[in-house]
């Protein structure tokens, strides 16, 4: 297919403020693309070139796309910063620079989605000596083939700013509309997804074998799952409605969520909540895993935890430092973890995720060798709530969150808040307050001691139904001085100058700034009310920040159907 098209379609995007429109403008264009075209078209309209959790970059710097802009157009470099200085964008200032006339050098031939997508790939591999210029001059062959408007995408796609206000859930829906016709199969694309995150992969799962093709996605050894999730409840008889009769209880730790994989070959990686891959972070545990666990090949699931020398928990803030490229090794000897392990999800050829809790469970205890490093969930199986009670007590004074309630009979629901896991924590015990995981998706400036920085932050939950973020809360307690002053800097990244077409806000609560919604914090608030101020025609009451969360991605926050639900709507 020739790239213009999809230049053409971009540019409808890019004019659209409505969540509707956008899928409406997809769907229509992915009837029109061949099969062969399909994954492609998916990946670069989520501004990558293969799935998000591959982490694959280009690895290409602000100063050498300006460099290419330059030597595409046969222009001295002084004049492209020039322009680079009145726009404030890569792709605005690719795509004026080009638009002059006259065009020194003018393009030759076509570009095909094909072709930008193989140079693509090899900027993405270029590395080693000379790989700056190599990456430069693969970028100027497409910008010399592409009109205006197709360098200004190609250099906000190069430069990972290709921000079209879709996501993934919108690329299913469009895929669903597209290949099913109608809306509601994206139920099953979502299905194959949540095992399966991979929106290339499902593209051309479906456009080539249909539903019946995606109902045999299963769990494959590399490629992580959307990790499954717990309900929440507002009293103890609630659990006793939704899980009769016996259930297991096990400790709810506050650190890390790790799915770690193990090939045949031996080679071990590790996921995030997010579906980063965090191998590199942890070399320690993925040692300590090659020991402790005798199966040869294996999906397993568990709560990474940072503990002192006696194996005491330590803080959550105190584990996020080991989120870090850099000095590992150091921190690996500064601050020791262990592994929580609570799920098994798949064994030397064998796929359990559609196996109940029990089977899983006890399969997992025949594959670990326990060790100080390396151990089962604490775990409870009973009926009785005095006994569970007492287990929870324990649990909380040890400095866990709480405790995690599962469905002996329930499946691993990937990706799901389903009900065969309900989280119990200590704050709905104490008193009514509970927290919420939400999205920045815009900033107040401050006034007083905040000016010069922002002074709240509008904060949305995410209606997954319609795949929108709703705003429930100005968030502005909590922070610290120090915090407020890093704000600007920290979301600079994230800042658009229009209102993202998935963004939902009521005309009373415009904020000053918008941003793409991608930061994600952690936030305690007392009450849920009535507002007509919010998109949600609900408010979180007394927001407090309590973190950021970093391992969680905009479309994880809370939902607007939990937030509905303990309101009691
Ligand atoms: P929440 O983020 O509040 O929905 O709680 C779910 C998170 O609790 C999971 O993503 C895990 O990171 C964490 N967790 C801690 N202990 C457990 C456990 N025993 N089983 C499942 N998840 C757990």
């Amino acid at each position: 297919m020739d790239f213009q098209k999809l230049v053409d379609v971009y540019e409808e995007l890019e004019q659209t403020s409505s969540g509707n429109a956008l899928r409406e403008i997809l769907s229509t264009f992915f009837k029109t693309v061949p099969k062969e075209d399909i994954a492609m078209i998916s990946y670069l309209t989520l501004g990558q070139i293969t799935s998000e959790y591959e982490s694959v970059v280009l690895g290409m710097a602000e100063k050498m796309v300006l460099k290419a802009i330059a030597s595409a157009s046969g222009n001295d470099i002084a004049k492209v910063q020039k322009i680079m200085q009145e726009t404030g964008d890569v792709g605005l200032t690719a795509e004026k620079v080009l638009q002059k006339k006259p065009r020194t050098l003018v393009p030759v031939g076509k570009l095909t989605v094909q072709e930008l997508f193989d140079t693509l790939q090899k900027i993405a591999d270029a590395s080693g000596t000379g790989s700056q210029d190599r990456k430069t001059n693969l970028l100027v062959s497409l910008l010399q083939k592409s009109s205006p408007q197709g360098a200004k995408y190609i250099s906000r796609i190069v430069l990972g700013t290709l921000r079209m206000g879709v996501g993934d859930m919108t690329v299913l829906d469009a895929l669903a509309i597209a290949f099913t016709g109608e809306k509601k199969n994206k139920e099953y694309l979502e299905k194959a997804y949540n095992i399966c995150p991979d929106v290339g992969v499902i593209a051309e799962t479906i456009a080539h074998k249909g539903l019946k093709g995606l109902e045999k996605i299963d769990v494959h050894v590399g490629r992580p799952i959307k990790m499954m999730l717990a309900q929440r409840v507002k009293s103890w008889e609630e659990i006793q409605k939704k899980m009769p009769g016996k259930v297991a209880a096990e400790g709810k730790y506050d650190g890390e969520r790790v799915q770690a994989h193990r090939d045949k070959k031996g080679r071990i990686s590790l996921f995030s909540r997010r579906l980063e891959n965090i191998t590199d972070q942890f070399p320690d545990l993925v040692e300590y895993l090659q020991k402790q666990i005798t199966a040869k090949e294996y999906v397993i699931e568990g709560e990474v935890i940072a503990v002192d020398e006696k194996g005491k928990l330590l803080p959550f803030q105190t584990l996020m430092q080991r989120r870090r490229k850099y000095d590992v090794e150091e921190y690996v000897q500064k601050i020791p973890v262990q592994i929580k392990l609570f799920d098994l999800l798949f064994v030397n050829g064998e796929s359990y995720i559609h196996e109940p809790y029990e089977k899983r469970i006890a399969q997992l205890a025949n594959i670990v060798k326990k060790s100080k490093h390396v151990v089962l969930a604490d775990q409870l199986i009973s009926d009785d709530h005095t006994e569970i009670n007492r287990f929870f007590q324990n649990m909380v004074k040890e400095g866990d969150e709480g405790i995690m309630i599962k469905n002996l009979e329930g499946e691993y629901q990937a990706g799901t808040r389903g009900w065969n896991w309900i989280k119990w924590k200590k704050e709905y015990v104490k008193e009514m307050v509970d927290t919420f995981d939400l999205v920045v998706v815009g900033a107040f400036h401050g006034r007083g001691r905040r000016s010069g920085t922002y002074g709240a932050l509008l904060c949305a939950a995410y209606n997954k139904k319609k795949d929108q973020f709703e705003t429930v809360c100005k968030l502005g307690t909590g922070l610290t001085d120090e915090m407020l002053t890093e704000l600007p800097k920290m979301l600079a990244k994230y800042k658009v100058n229009t209102k993202p077409a998935r963004v939902m806000v009521k005309k009373e609560m415009e904020p000053d700034v918008w941003f793409d919604p991608k930061v994600v914090v952690e936030v305690l608030a007392a009450e849920i009310t009535k507002s007509p101020f919010h998109a949600l025609g609900l408010a979180l009451r007394f927001p407090r920040f309590i973190r950021y969360r970093e391992d969680k991605n905009a479309e994880q926050a809370t939902t607007t159907k939990e937030i509905q639900e303990m309101a009691g709507k």
